[in-house]
């Protein structure tokens, strides 16, 4: 059976940045499920660029999700899951992984590991980053914060799944890297 170990954290807060460092580290494939989406989406003819799958219907995000966690749950050896606890949109938030579909993996998640920063360190990124149109509204991104942990607080009691919160702080990411790697190899060496 598969291991999965789901990484989160608010849009710009350096989440792929630091998954792409662990990368070559170990014995362990990323998905990226921002990709998939945008991969499924655009074939649909949805979207052309990663930051208008958001904006999609309720019923859409859901579809698409549902597509994207079958062929992760068919997958095989151990897995990164580089995605969101929550997507936000116009004040709209949605969860990332339907409860629905945690359930139903939930014997292969060892792990969920949340990425935190303090909301104004994570609005000056989302500011400075020209490649992605990300919400930069310091109310927004404060309450996103909420609502993940929330999210993540309710799976890890309810489905007694283990969360990591680590911070990649201003002119800190190394440290961060390294205890997500840590956190990591941990999650993915446990019976
Ligand atoms: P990212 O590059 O991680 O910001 O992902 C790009 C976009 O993919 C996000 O803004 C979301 O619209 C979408 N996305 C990523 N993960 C999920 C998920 N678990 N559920 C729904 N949409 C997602
Ligand atoms: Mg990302």
């Amino acid at each position: 059976m598969n291991k999965i170990v789901i990484v989160t954290g608010s849009p710009g807060v350096g989440k792929s940045t630091m998954i792409k460092s662990i990368a070559a580290h170990g014995d362990y494939r990323i998905i990226n499920i921002g990709s998939a989406m945008l991969e499924m989406a655009s074939t649909k003819g949805l979207v052309k660029d990663r930051d208008e799958i958001r904006f999609l219907s309720t019923k859409t995000v859901r579809n698409l999700q549902d597509e994207v966690f079958k062929s992760i749950s068919q997958m095989d050896g151990n897995i990164i899951l580089d995605t969101h606890s929550s997507i936000e949109a116009n004040g709209r938030f949605v969860p990332g992984v339907p409860f629905e579909t945690m359930r139903i993996i939930r014997d292969t998640v060892h792990g969920m590991v949340y990425i935190d920063a303090l909301t104004d360190e994570i609005m000056k990124r989302a500011t400075d980053d020209k490649e992605r149109t990300r919400n930069t509204d310091r109310v927004f991104i404060d309450t996103q914060r909420r609502i993940n942990i929330s999210i993540l607080s309710m799976y890890s009691a309810y489905l007694n799944i283990p969360l990591y919160v680590i911070f990649n702080r201003q002119d800190k990411l190394d440290e961060g890297i390294k205890s997500l790697k840590e956190h990591i190899e941990q999650i993915f060496s446990e019976e």
